[in-house]
Parts: C-alpha cells; structure tokens; sequence
C-alpha cells in the first residue's frame, strides 16, 4: 500500500471490518464531519432527496400498491440511522407519507447500538416504522425475496468481504421494479485535484483518527479501503452483473468524484 501498511487478509476482513466500526461506533459523526469537513452531511441529503422516499412513485417504476402502504425500505449497513432518519423525515414532511417504514441492517451491533440510541432523539424510536436488525449484507435469509421496495447502502459496502454477493443478494430482496441505491467514496476524475485529496485523506485522515478518536489503525483503514474500491464504471458493470437495469450513464459523481451516487432498478 502507499505507505508500507499491512493490506488486510480476505479472510481475516469481516472481524476486522467489525473490530473498526465497534471501536469508531461512538465518535462515528464527529469524524465525518472531520474527515469530510461537514460534506458527508451535504451528500446524504442529496442522495434521500433524489429517492424521494414516500412518494407515489419513483421514476414510476416502484412496485404498483406501495404508495398506499408506503415503502418497505432496507438501509443495509445502516449503522448510526443516518441514512434511515433522513429517508423517515423526508417521506413524512415532503410527502405526507405516515406509513413508509424502513429496516436498518448492519453487522455490527455496537453501530446498531449508537443507531437506537440515536433514535431515540427522533419522532420514530418506538414507532413501527422504524427496527434494526444485525445481519451481514452478503447473506439476508429473514427478508423475503421480492419485498423491498428501495434497499439503500451508504459508505457500507466497501467494507463487504463479497460485494458482488451483496449485489446479488440486493437483487433478491427487491421488488421487480424496486431501486437498488448506492453511496459512496469514489474515484476523482481530475488528477490535480485527485493528488490533493489523496495527499489528504492518506496524511490528514490517520492523524485526525489518533488525534480525535485516539484510533490511528481503523483510520487507516478506512482510507485504504476507498483506495480499494473499484471505479464507478467498474462498479457500474457488477450492479448490472447483478441483474438490474442501469439508468443512464450508471451513477452520478458529487464533489468530483469523491463520492458517487450508483443506482440500478430491479426489472
Ligand atoms: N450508512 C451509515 C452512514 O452512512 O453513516 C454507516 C456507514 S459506516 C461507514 C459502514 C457500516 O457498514 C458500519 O456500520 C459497518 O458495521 C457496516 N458493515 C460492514 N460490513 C457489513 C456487512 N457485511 N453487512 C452489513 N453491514 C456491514
């Protein structure tokens, strides 16, 4: 790797991925908004904007009888509720919609801990429209195939030891006519401006995790892990391997690439 760290064994990834988020669960927020300067928060809201989560219908494709009773939503890699809890706002103030409910899945359960502590701060802690469940995104036997309307994945699967399984587990899942949505750190098309962000997240980020969080080795990993992921085109290309239609060019990018937004639709 860049900087003569470890790369991390396959089989040893899953404890690991585990062992990193139980030990960043907590300052979790606090490090993004270091990490990112504040605009992971800017993203999320772009990305459950575009869904349009509660709407009667997205793009028309959405599983005809949903708008009467509301989504069946899967964040999968939920962790802290933030995608969940934008996507509840969102159905229920933009579109009046009371009975959109979503599912938050993440492996590891101190995340999925910080997530109901968190909930609890919102009009949904004890509503039905809102449970948690620890499962692995690659292997999801408790949901039914063709029953989800809208699975999302925020900054979650980069870390899947098998990310085309999770694809085609995603695949299963969905209704036909279900979205397949899809957050994430990505590649920077201009090389300036890539060689600036790489000089910052390889440098800035370790160092902000042993300052901030007193965690310099899942820092690094997090870096190296978005170094790891592939392409948009490439990643483009394993969604459709997955089965599902890709709109358009496939994803959009935002802040130039350093995230993208992939989306596929279930036929
Ligand atoms: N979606 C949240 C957000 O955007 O703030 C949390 C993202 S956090 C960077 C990544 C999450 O992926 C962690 O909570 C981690 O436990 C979870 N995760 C990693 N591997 C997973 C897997 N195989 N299945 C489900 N969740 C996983």
């Amino acid at each position: 790797t860049h900087f003569g760290f470890e790369t991390i064994d396959e089989s040893l990834k899953e404890s690991k991925v585990k062992g990193v988020f139980s030990s960043v669960a907590s300052s979790y927020d606090r490090m993004n908004d270091l990490m990112s300067l504040g605009i992971h928060r800017l993203w999320k809201d772009h990305f459950v904007r575009e869904l349009d989560p509660g709407s009667p219908s997205v793009s028309g494709s959405l599983h005809s009888g949903s708008e009467e009773k509301g989504w069946n939503i899967l964040d999968i890699a939920g962790g802290t509720g933030d995608i969940a809890f934008r996507m509840l706002d969102h159905a229920t103030t933009i579109n009046s919609d009371h009975k959109t409910r979503v599912t938050v899945a993440d492996i590891n359960p101190d995340m999925l801990a910080e997530g109901k502590r968190r909930a609890l701060e919102t009009p949904y802690a004890r509503s039905e429209r809102l449970s948690f469940m620890e499962a692995n995104a690659e292997k999801l036997p408790t949901i039914p195939s063709n029953s989800v309307d809208l699975y999302t994945v925020a900054f979650g699967i980069r870390n899947f030891t098998d990310k085309q399984q999770a694809l085609h587990e995603a695949f299963r899942v969905l209704k036909p006519g279900g979205v397949f949505a899809c957050l994430e750190f990505s590649n920077v098309n201009n090389p300036v401006f890539n060689y600036v962000y790489k000089r910052w997240s390889f440098g800035a980020i370790p160092l902000i995790g042993q300052i901030v969080a007193g965690d310099r080795d899942s820092y690094q990993y997090l870096v190296e892990s978005i170094e790891k992921f592939p392409s948009q085109p490439e990643f483009r290309d394993m969604i459709k391997t997955a089965g599902f239609m890709v709109p358009g060019q496939g994803w959009e990018d935002l802040s130039g690439g350093i995230a993208a937004i992939h989306k596929g639709v279930k036929p």
